[in-house]
């Protein structure tokens, strides 16, 4: 599943090809993918003849900003799900199987979102005071560019019983973090993905508040990770670079790159997890 790094790198892209152009027609051939309206025709009509403004990204969901001459400024959601890609293509004989919404630019270049899984989706959505997609507002803080404030959102939390991991991916304190950099973060902060939050010093809660912004710093300048077993393509279809770079996710029974002990790979909630036994605790 696309986190942070690899939505922040789509919403690079997708801004240096989108803004500035127009929208000159839009198809969405599968209705799951914009089950947020009830008809295709809600989700088409308003986007047809609208201009790109700004994209813009909070946690793992992109706020396209278009305006209209017939209505206020709104914004495309567009949320990548498991599998999600969006991608550019010059022509319809390029489109790929699983393609669900095109949308044709007034270059005539085609915004492609591509999902075998269907678990992601476009809305369209008002926007906020602060000019992103209303529904965003439910979301915690967007870590990238405020590191002090990722330590004041996580300390809120450590009278909790629950494992920090599970604090990392719940959307509504600090978002964008999925599976995979929870794993890589905790590694980095020296803490298991397991330990109840209520144990946590100070000092640790700012190791972890530390890591999540350089990880996912990190993973932004390598255009974030890509797996075998994930759908992560950027806007041309390339990798991305940070899984070269992954010190716990992904390598169970391989060697840890700091104590040379062996990473393990455990379940907990449905959920595998990456650690080192002798460097987190
Ligand atoms: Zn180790």
């Amino acid at each position: 599943m696309p986190e942070l790094p690899e939505i922040e790198t789509l919403r690079q892209d997708l801004s240096r090809f989108m803004v500035g152009k127009s929208i000159s027609a839009v198809s969405a051939a599968n209705n799951r993918s914009i089950r947020a309206h009830s008809t295709v025709g809600e989700f088409e009509e308003p986007l047809i003849g609208t201009h790109v403004r700004e994209i813009r990204r909070k946690g793992k969901f992109l706020s396209i900003t278009v305006s209209s001459r017939h209505r206020q400024d709104f914004a495309l959601v567009a949320h990548m799900g498991m599998s999600g890609q969006l991608r550019r293509f010059a022509s319809r004989i390029e489109i790929p199987k699983h393609s669900h919404v095109v949308l044709e630019l007034s270059d005539e270049s085609l915004v492609v979102f591509v999902d075998p899984r269907t678990f992601g989706q476009l809305y369209l959505d008002e926007l906020n005071d602060s000019g992103l997609a209303s529904s965003l507002s439910r979301l915690g803080i967007d870590p990238i560019n405020q590191p002090e404030q990722i330590f004041n959102a996580l300390q809120k939390c450590m009278n909790r019983k629950i494992g920090i991991k599970w604090l990392l991916l719940d959307q509504s304190h600090v978002c964008g973090i999925g599976n995979m950099y929870a794993d890589e973060i905790l590694f980095r902060a020296g803490i298991r993905f397991d330990r109840p939050c209520q144990t946590l010093s100070a000092e640790e809660v700012a190791a972890v508040a530390s890591a999540i912004s350089e990880v996912l710093n990190e993973a932004i300048q390598l255009r974030g990770s890509s797996l075998k077993d994930l759908q992560y393509r950027d806007v041309a279809g390339g990798l991305g670079g940070y899984q070269n770079m992954h010190l716990a996710y992904g390598r169970e029974g391989l060697e840890c790159q700091r104590c040379h002990g062996i990473v393990e790979r455990m379940f907990s909630k449905g959920r595998s997890s990456y650690l080192c036994r002798s460097c987190q605790r």
